[in-house]
């Protein structure tokens, strides 16, 4: 009988997105200990960011792109890898270790990576580079 059920209103939850959409899962490096670890590209904001996690030194996240718009249009430009004249290094202990060019590799060089404004200090979360400031 309906008059002797209990009727449960359960309060209601909203629920809500993130702040980001998830766009695609890349390898990069701890900038601690260079160890080579998942990554993940991130939009938010119509900016694009990685944030990645070494087990060992936690999480990191840096503006990799101004305009997200730019950096997901820019993959039709993406062409097969042109496979240079000569490797300087063997596959031995893995990608970054072997970096000189290593046959691992999946591109041609096709960026030089130039330090065009005094605001880098070769210290941000992301930064590849060795010589960061101690
Ligand atoms: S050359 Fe080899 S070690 Fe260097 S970034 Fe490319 S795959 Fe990694
Ligand atoms: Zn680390």
């Amino acid at each position: 009988m309906i008059a002797d059920q209990k009727i449960s209103i359960q309060p209601t939850v909203l629920k809500r997105d993130a702040d980001y959409v998830f766009y695609e899962l890349t390898r990069s490096i701890c900038p601690t200990c260079r160890h080579p670890i998942d990554a993940k590209i991130l939009l938010r904001d119509n900016k694009v960011y990685m944030q990645k996690r070494c087990p060992e030194h936690g999480e990191f996240e840096g503006l990799i792109y101004a305009d997200a718009d730019a950096y997901v249009n820019i993959a039709k430009f993406n062409k097969p890898g042109t496979i240079p004249l000569h490797y300087a290094t063997k596959i031995e202990n893995g990608c970054p270790r072997d970096c000189g060019l290593c046959p691992d590799h999946q591109q041609h060089a096709c960026v030089g990576i130039i330090e065009v404004n005094s605001a880098c200090n070769m210290d941000c979360p992301l930064s590849a580079i060795l010589n960061v400031p101690q």
